[in-house]
Parts: structure tokens; C-alpha cells; sequence
């Protein structure tokens, strides 16, 4: 379980740090809130499939649906009180880290690549606020 705590986390801030924070809300509202594919794909305009996509990368993360949704559980609060650090002007982005430019399409792979250690930095944050909080 801290192996896929870890994964989700890392994952989760890498998309929350990139601004795709649809992908972060359709995964919490899927495994927390119950809501359907099709209900959380017409909210944010995404197909159910790219809904499930979403969900599924996660579940396999924990290897476990009933897992998965208490990690999720547990780090959402953390996740959602992370700025993002890309700022979108017009159709533009800019990376707040560094002032770089990106294009909609290298705005992930940027941070992943460029910002590893803000994306651990912020993972390792939120553990151990998580460990401190669940009683042993
Ligand atoms: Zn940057």
C-alpha cells in the first residue's frame, strides 16, 4: 500500500502542478463521490472512455478499486491545495517555475521532466502530513 500511496500521490501532483485539474476532479468525483463516466464526461466535456482511462491508471496503481478510492480519499485535500504552476494566457502557457513558454501539448512532460524535484518535494510533503494525521 505505501508503494501505490506514493504512485498516486506522485501522479496526482504532477497533474495538479500542470493544471489538469479535470483529470484530478474526474477521478475523485468516479471513486468518491460515485458519480458515473458518462455523468463526470458531460460535466467537464470529456468522453466516459477518457473518464475511465483516468480511473483505471489509478486503479492499477493501487491494484485494488477499494484501495485506490481510500488513497485517493486521503491525498485529494492535499492534491487540491497545490498551486498549479503553469499559467495559461490565451491559448499560451507559461511555466510560473521557471518562465518558460509551452505549448498545451509539452505542458506535462515539462514539469514531469523539468520539475522532478518540486514533484517529490510536494509528494514526500503530503505523506508525511498523511502518516501524521493516520493513527498506527
Ligand atoms: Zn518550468
Amino acid at each position: 500500500m505505501e508503494d501505490a500511496i506514493v504512485a498516486i500521490t506522485k501522479y496526482l501532483v504532477t497533474k495538479r502542478l500542470a493544471g489538469d485539474t479535470i483529470t484530478i476532479l474526474s477521478i475523485k468525483e468516479y471513486l468518491i463521490d460515485g458519480l458515473s463516466p458518462s455523468t463526470i464526461g458531460h460535466k467537464y466535456k470529456i468522453s466516459k472512455f477518457r473518464v475511465r482511462g483516468y480511473v483505471q491508471r489509478i486503479i492499477d496503481k493501487a491494484r485494488s478499486h477499494y484501495i485506490a478510492a481510500s488513497i485517493v480519499r486521503m491525498v485529494f485535500p492535499y492534491i487540491i491545495s497545490v498551486d498549479p504552476a503553469v499559467l495559461k494566457i490565451g491559448n499560451k502557457y507559461v511555466c510560473l517555475l521557471c518562465d518558460t513558454p509551452l505549448r498545451a501539448e509539452q505542458v506535462e512532460q515539462h514539469i514531469r521532466r523539468k520539475h522532478r524535484d518540486v514533484i517529490n518535494e510536494l509528494t514526500n510533503y503530503i505523506i508525511s502530513r498523511i502518516r501524521r494525521e493516520r493513527p498506527k
